[in-house]
């Protein structure tokens, strides 16, 4: 191998590495967990930051797409003419409704003024609408409270373009065993019927709570093979990394015991060291609040942070590194550093990091499982 692992096209040799078999399989954990449900693939925020194409393609057996960006349903709805798109904000504005009726999209109705827009629209327009009422369940951000959601289903009933109605609800505590097993017999007792469509779970709710199944799950994080859970990693729930984030090091130094690397001067070497410069940075969407002692992975072996996070670099400690040098391939997160524990010791959650990485950051899609075996 020459030594240079990326395209001459790139710009530099950061990247991320999307598999679509990891995001097959961990759609198929999803569906295990619910037999009988249909699967909503979550893919708002750009598929948590794997992207459009990745996620169509892996979730290839999906029932139907969750996000709530209208310009990307859009693009899907021109992609798969088929399958339900959801919107889990449903509209913004009076004018999104004749689109949700023009793009077949399935809207979430959390606000009555969002009925006010749908009863305000000429029926002409938005014919054939199918429309999901959200009740409140505790997380007191979107959907009607108990009192009002019986009010705003008749109301739904009586318009004319709402050809079908059904209902979901959305937790705050899932992630939390038995939090929310009043509001899963709350939210049944509300919705009764044999003819009631609902759905409920995301992704912790999905791996916790199979009574909280319904008709149909709305998986997200899962399905990226990170762990909607603080205290149970991902590989622990069967779960695959979909993600790569990787970088090599762009130079090699040794430094005298009392050195300080990086802005601020936070670390101090204990001892003679050598130390690696990592062409990742925090505008890549690695998290600058990451400390030293954050793990990495540099030619295959364990290092870790060493020093302040900056815009486009970070140092890591290779004193176990000895095969380190310029053009050794580094791991930020993937195969074996769980994007989970980084964010853990940067004191946030896979989500953030996932859907962070910023658009400077080529993507490339691999096919294999193994996400550190394409170069
Ligand atoms: C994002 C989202 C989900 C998916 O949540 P995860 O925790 O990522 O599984 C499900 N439902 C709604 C309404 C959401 O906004």
């Amino acid at each position: 191998m020459s030594g240079c692992v990326y395209l001459t096209t790139m710009s530099r040799p950061t990247r991320c590495i999307v598999s679509t078999a990891a995001l097959r399989h961990n759609l198929e954990v999803a569906r295990r967990h619910a037999p009988g449900a249909g699967v909503w693939a979550v893919v708002k925020a750009d598929a948590y930051g794997h992207g459009i194409d990745a996620a169509l393609s892996g979730f290839d057996a999906a029932d139907g797409w969750a996000l709530l960006e209208w310009d990307k349903a859009i693009e899907i709805r021109a992609r798969d003419p088929a399958r339900p798109i959801l919107m889990l904000e449903g509209c913004f504005c009076a004018s999104d409704v004749a689109r949700a009726a023009r793009y077949r999209l399935d809207i979430v109705v959390h606000e009555e003024t969002q009925i006010d827009w749908i009863a305000r629209t000429s029926p002409s327009e938005c014919a054939g609408l199918r429309v999901w009422l959200k009740r409140n369940s505790g997380m007191n951000r979107l959907g009607f409270d108990p009192g009002a959601f019986e009010a705003a289903r008749e109301r739904l009933q009586t318009l004319e373009p709402v050809e079908n109605l059904s209902f979901l609800t959305h937790f705050a505590n899932a992630d939390r065993a038995g939090a929310e097993r009043t509001s899963v017999a709350e939210f049944a007792a509300a919705t009764p019927g044999a003819n009631s469509i609902r759905s409920a779970a995301n992704s912790a709710a999905v791996l916790s709570m199979p009574d909280a199944s319904f008709d149909w799950i709305r998986p997200g994080i899962m399905l990226y093979g990170a762990s909607p859970f603080g205290d149970r990693s991902a590989a622990s729930l069967g779960l695959l990394p979909a993600m790569r984030l990787e970088s090599t090091l762009i130079a090699v130094r040794t430094i005298a015991a009392g050195a300080c690397v990086g802005y601020g001067s936070t670390y101090v070497a204990p001892r003679p060291m050598r130390i690696g410069v990592v062409a990742c940075g925090y505008a890549d969407g690695y998290p600058r609040h990451a400390p030293n002692g954050t793990p990495v992975l540099v030619d295959g072996s364990p290092s870790m942070i060493a020093g302040r996070v900056s815009m486009d670099m970070l140092t890591v400690d290779l004193d176990r590194v000895p095969t380190a040098r310029i053009g050794s391939r580094v791991e930020l997160w993937g195969d074996h550093i769980p994007v989970d524990t980084v964010a853990g010791h940067a004191g946030t959650i896979g989500y953030e990091l996932l859907c962070a990485i910023s658009s400077r950051v080529p993507r490339t899609t691999v096919d294999s499982v193994l996400l550190e075996a394409e170069t």
